[in-house]
C-alpha cells in the first residue's frame, strides 16, 4: 500500500497501523517533507502562540511506530495502468493499493505574476510555514503594504495572525472578488469579523485581481492597490500530474470519489481531503473535512485489505468553526450561535491538541499490537531458510536487464586491474525501520568506501550482497530496486563497477558489500608526527542520535532526523582528496567502533599520545544532554575495549562520544601543521562544510588519549 502525502487523513491510517499490524502489508509514505503541518494550529504558529514542533506531525517517526517505510519526495505522475508512481528524486514505485491525502494548490491561472513581484501562495499550507521566515525578512526592510488575495475565512485569520506577528510594522489588505461567502458562517459571525479586521487596522477591499507587480496590484476594472507583497489564498486547484491522471474529475478539476472514498473509475486508489470531490456532494475544502474524512478512510482501507464491505463516508451539512482573533480569543460559529470570547480560544487549543498529541509517540514504544492478515495473505512461516530464499528470478532479471549490460546474466565478471595488488574490503549494514531504502544502499556504499579511501585507495569494483524482506511482487521489486539504485547513484560517481551480486529474502534486511580498489597513495597508521594536528571531515553522533531518535525521544523532530540523515549521506571523498593534496599520510574512518579505538589505533602504531579539546561543534546535535541520555547498543563494548587508554573527567560532558559507534561516519585525518592552511582552504573549496580541529599528537606518555577539562 503507497499513501501519498502526510495529509490530515493518511495520517491517521499510519496511526492506526501503529496499533494494529496486517501480516502480508507493506506499507510506504511518500510525501514531500519530513513534517506534516496541522492547519488548525498554523495561524496560531503564525502569531508565536506554538512552536513549529508542536503544530508539526513528525512522518519519519510516525512511519517507524506505524511499521512503514518513509520516502521524502514528491510524486510528479501517476500512471494507473502499469500501478506506477514517478518520483523528483527517487526510482518509481508500484502499488497495489493507494491513498492520494495530496492536499490543494493556489489557484493562479487568471492572474498573470510579473517576475519582480513578491508573492507566495498560502496552499498549500505546509508552503506557507515553510516561507515565513522569507515573509519576515520582507517585512523587516519595509516593505510593509501586504495584500491577502482571496476574501474567505482563512484570509481573516491568517490577516489576524500575521497583524499580531508584526504589530504596527505593516499595512495589510484582505482583497477578495467575493468576500466572506461561505455559507455555514452567521450574520453574527461575518460581522463580527468585519469589526475585528477594522479594530486591527485591517482594510477590506472587492475586486479581482488580473496582475500582480513588483509595487501594485492590477483589478479587473483597472484600479491598482499599492502592495509590497501579496499573500495567494484564492481558490483551490490541485496539482498538473493529479490533473493529467486517468482518475476523472468534477468541474473543478478535483478527482471525483465515492461515498467511500475511493475514485469513481479506479477501485484501487482511496484520495481524501482537500483533492477529493464527492460525487453530488460538494463541499467546501477543510481542515476539518480532511480530518473526518481520515476516521472513514483508516476504516476503509483496513476493510478492503481483509476483504470486507467497505463503510459509507457521510459528510457534515455544517460544523464548528473557531478561528483565532486578538490574543488568547477565538470566534466560534456553529449553524446560528456565534461567540466572541476567551473560552472559545480555550476549546479550540483542547480540540487542536487533542488531534495533534494522537501523533506523539514520547515514552510510548512497545505498543502491543493487533494482529490482522491481509485478504490473501501467504504464511511466511513456509518460506525456505536456505538457498531458496533468494529473490525471485523475474524480478532479478527485469531489474538487471533494466539496468546492465549484463545481457547474457553471467554470473561473474572481469574486472581489469593495473596491478596485481587488489585493496579489498567487506561490510554488513542492518537496514534501520522506517528509512528509505534508497537513502539505505547510497549510505551503505559511502560506509563501505570509507574502507578504501582511508587506506589511500582508489575504488574500481564493488560485489553486493541484498537481503530484503520476505515479500512477493511489487515489494520485492520495491526493495531490490531502491538497495541498487541507492547504491548505484554513489559508486557512479567513483566510476566503480558493480561486478557481481546475490540476493536473499530475510527477517533483517540489510546490504553486504564488498569493494575492491587499487592502491592510490601511501597511507599508514603509523606515521603521524608529533605536533600533526587531528582533524575531522564531519561531525559525529549517528549512534546515539539514531538510537534516541527510535526510541520515541521528543528531544528530536522530523529536521532533527533530517540532519542525522543528511549526515549519513555525507560522502569522504573530498576530505581525502585535501588530506591527500595536503601531504597527509595518516587517517582512519571511524567506524562502528567509534572515536577513541580508531585514535588510540593510530596512537599505538605511531607511537604517540594525543591530546584533545572537545566541543560542541564536534556533534551533529549539539543539544549535550541528548548524548548523555542516549546509547547505541555497541557503546557499552567500545566503551569496555578503549576506556583504559584514555585520561578524561568522568564528568566531562561529551565523554560519551568517545564510544559512540557511527555509521559512514567522518575521517580521522592527520595534518602536518605547516599544511594546516592547505588543507583547510582546498577542503572548504570542495565541500560546503569546514573540517573540525580537535586536537593534536604529543609525545607518547602513559595514555593514548588525553581530554581537556
Ligand atoms: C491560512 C490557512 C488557515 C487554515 N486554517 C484552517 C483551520 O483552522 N481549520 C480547517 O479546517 N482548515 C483550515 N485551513 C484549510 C486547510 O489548510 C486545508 O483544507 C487542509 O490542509 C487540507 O488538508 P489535506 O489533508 O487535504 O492536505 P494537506 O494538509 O495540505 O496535506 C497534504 C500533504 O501532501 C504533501 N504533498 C502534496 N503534494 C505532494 C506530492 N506531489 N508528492 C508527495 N507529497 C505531496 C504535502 O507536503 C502535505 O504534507 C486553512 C487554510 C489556510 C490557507
Amino acid at each position: 500500500m503507497v499513501l501519498i502525502g502526510g495529509g490530515h487523513a493518511n495520517v491517521q491510517v499510519l496511526k492506526k497501523l501503529c496499533m494494529n499490524n496486517i501480516k502480508g502489508l507493506h506499507t510506504i509514505l511518500i510525501s514531500e517533507h519530513f513534517e506534516a503541518i496541522y492547519s488548525g494550529m498554523t495561524p496560531g504558529y503564525i502569531h508565536e502562540d506554538f512552536t513549529k514542533e508542536e503544530i508539526s506531525i513528525d512522518l519519519q517517526r510516525l512511519c517507524f511506530n506505524a511499521g512503514a517505510t518513509f520516502i521524502k519526495d514528491k510524486v510528479i505522475k501517476l500512471d494507473t495502468n502499469h500501478k506506477e508512481l514517478h518520483l523528483q528524486n527517487s526510482p518509481s514505485v508500484n502499488y497495489d493499493l493507494l491513498s492520494i491525502n495530496t492536499g490543494s494548490v493556489s489557484n493562479t491561472k487568471k492572474i498573470n505574476i510579473e517576475n519582480s513581484s513578491k508573492y507566495f501562495f498560502v496552499k498549500p499550507i505546509s508552503s506557507l510555514v515553510k516561507n515565513l521566515n522569507q515573509i519576515d525578512q520582507i517585512v523587516k526592510n519595509n516593505k510593509n503594504k501586504i495584500v491577502i488575495i482571496g476574501g474567505g475565512v482563512a484570509s481573516y485569520e491568517l490577516a489576524f495572525s500575521l497583524k499580531r506577528r508584526y504589530e504596527s510594522l505593516f499595512k495589510i489588505t484582505i482583497l477578495g472578488k467575493k468576500i466572506l461567502k461561505e455559507k455555514n458562517l452567521n450574520k453574527k459571525t461575518k460581522n463580527d469579523l468585519k469589526r475585528i479586521a477594522e479594530n486591527l487596522n485591517i482594510k477590506e477591499c472587492h475586486g479581482e485581481v488580473i496582475s500582480i507587480s513588483e509595487k501594485y496590484l492590477t483589478l479587473k476594472n483597472g484600479e491598482k492597490i499599492d502592495c509590497d507583497l501579496s499573500l495567494i489564498s484564492t481558490g483551490a486547484s490541485i496539482e498538473s500530474w493529479l490533473l493529467e491522471s486517468d482518475l476523472i474529475k468534477d468541474e473543478k478539476g478535483f478527482i471525483k470519489v465515492n461515498d467511500n472514498l475511493l475514485s469513481i473509475n479506479d477501485k484501487n486508489i482511496f484520495v481524501t481531503g482537500d483533492a477529493c470531490s464527492i460525487d453530488n456532494k460538494p463541499k467546501p475544502k477543510s481542515g476539518v473535512m480532511a480530518v473526518r474524512q481520515g476516521e472513514t478512510l483508516k476504516k476503509n482501507i483496513f476493510l478492503k485489505l481483509t476483504g470486507k464491505n467497505l463503510i459509507k463516508f457521510k459528510p457534515q451539512k455544517n460544523w464548528l468553526y473557531l478561528i483565532g482573533t486578538y490574543k488568547n480569543y477565538a470566534l466560534l460559529n456553529y449553524f446560528f450561535l456565534s461567540f466572541h470570547s476567551q473560552w472559545c480560544w480555550r476549546l479550540k487549543v483542547w480540540i487542536d491538541r487533542n488531534f495533534i498529541n494522537n501523533f506523539k509517540f514520547t515514552n510510548n514504544l512497545g505498543m502491543t499490537k493487533r494482529n490482522f492478515e491481509l485478504e490473501n495473505f501467504k504464511n511466511t512461516l513456509m518460506y525456505c531458510q536456505g538457498c531458496g530464499s533468494k529473490v525471485s528470478k523475474n524480478t532479478l532479471i527485469n531489474y538487471i536487464k533494466k539496468n546492465s549490460d549484463n545481457i547474457h546474466l553471467k554470473d561473474s565478471s572481469i574486472v581489469n586491474n593495473r596491478t596485481l595488488q587488489i585493496l579489498q574490503t567487506i561490510d554488513h549494514i542492518k537496514l534501520f525501520s522506517s528509512l528509505n531504502p534508497f537513502d539505505f544502499g547510497k549510505i551503505s556504499y559511502l560506509h563501505s568506501h570509507n574502507d578504501i579511501l582511508a587506506a589511500g585507495g582508489e575504488v574500481k569494483s564493488l560485489s553486493v550482497s541484498l537481503g530484503v524482506p520476505f515479500s512477493e511482487n511489487s515489494v520485492e521489486k520495491f526493495y531490490l530496486e531502491y538497495f541498487m539504485e541507492g547504491i548505484r547513484h554513489e559508486a557512479d560517481k567513483n566510476d566503480c563497477i558493480i561486478s557481481s551480486g546475490h540476493s536473499y529474502q530475510s527477517q533483517e534486511p540489510g546490504i553486504t558489500l564488498t569493494l575492491n580498489g587499487e592502491i592510490k597513495s601511501n597511507v599508514s597508521k603509523n606515521s603521524a608526527k608529533v605536533g600533526d594536528l587531528i582533524y575531522l571531515s564531519k561531525p559525529l553522533g549517528t549512534g546515539y542520535l539514531l538510537a534516541a531518535y527510535f526510541n520515541n525521544s521528543d528531544m528530536l523532530s522530523g529536521n532533527d532526523f533530517e540532519k542525522i540523515l543528511n549526515n549519513l549521506k555525507k560522502e569522504n571523498f573530498f576530505a581525502v582528496n585535501s588530506a591527500r593534496n595536503s601531504d597527509s599520510q595518516t587517517m582512519t574512518d571511524i567506524s562502528g567502533f567509534g572515536l577513541s579505538s580508531h585514535l588510540i589505533d593510530i596512537c599505538l602504531s605511531s607511537n604517540l599520545s594525543s591530546e584533545l579539546i572537545l566541543s560542541p561543534d564536534i556533534l551533529i546535535n549539539t543539544n549535550i544532554d541528548l548524548l548523555r541520555m542516549f546509547q547505541s547498543t555497541s557503546f557499552e563494548n567500545n566503551h569496555k575495549s578503549s576506556r583504559g587508554y584514555i585520561r578524561i573527567s568522568e564528568n566531562h560532558p561529551l565523554k560519551n562520544i568517545l564510544f559512540d559507534p557511527q555509521t559512514n561516519g567522518p575521517m580521522l585525518i592527520a595534518i602536518n601543521k605547516q599544511n594546516q592552511k592547505k588543507f583547510e582552504n582546498y577542503f572548504s573549496n570542495e565541500s560546503d562544510i569546514k573540517p573540525i580541529l580537535i586536537g593534536r599528537f604529543i609525545e607518547k606518555l602513559e595514555k593514548a588519549i588525553y581530554v581537556n577539562e
